[in-house]
């Protein structure tokens, strides 16, 4: 969560530079932050649901592990096809940096999960995991 946060300051300092839109650098900053959200989804189908943060907080800092719990992994929030579905909305819209802004930011948090968390190439692809049934194993194992 640090290194999002740190990657969304360095994402918003440079539409910032680029745009000077105040708007510009919020859209950044949400769509490089709030995008962890569907995290909370994945915690809420293996442990039931909750609204306390501790319960939340301990799980995610243990080894426990709510996708091996279920065996799935929706992340409805993660998925590069996001990023193309805003970028045609900019150019259709003439909303370039709006959408520049947004992709910079969510581009960032993807490409350090990607990076980091990503056991198949399109492991962030949300079309690729709703192909595999959103199935953990058959994300892991499949073969480009
Ligand atoms: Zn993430």
């Amino acid at each position: 969560m640090l290194v999002h946060f740190l990657l969304a300051t360095i994402a918003c300092y440079v539409v910032y530079f680029l745009f000077r839109v105040p708007r510009a650098v919020v859209i950044c900053f949400a769509a490089a932050i709030l995008c962890d959200l569907d995290h909370i989804f994945e915690f809420w189908a293996a442990y039931g649901f909750t609204l306390n943060p501790i319960k939340f907080w301990k799980v995610t800092l243990s080894k426990r592990n709510y996708f091996k719990e279920t065996g799935k992994v929706h992340l409805f929030f993660h998925g590069w096809e996001y990023i193309i579905i805003v970028m045609i909305a900019g150019a259709v819209t003439s909303k370039y940096n709006l959408a520049v802004s947004f992709s910079l930011g969510y581009g960032l948090h993807l490409l350090w999960d990607q990076v980091n968390f990503g056991k198949h190439a399109l492991s962030y692809s949300l079309l690729f995991r709703l192909q595999q049934d959103f199935d953990l194993e058959k994300i892991i194992q499949k073969k480009i």
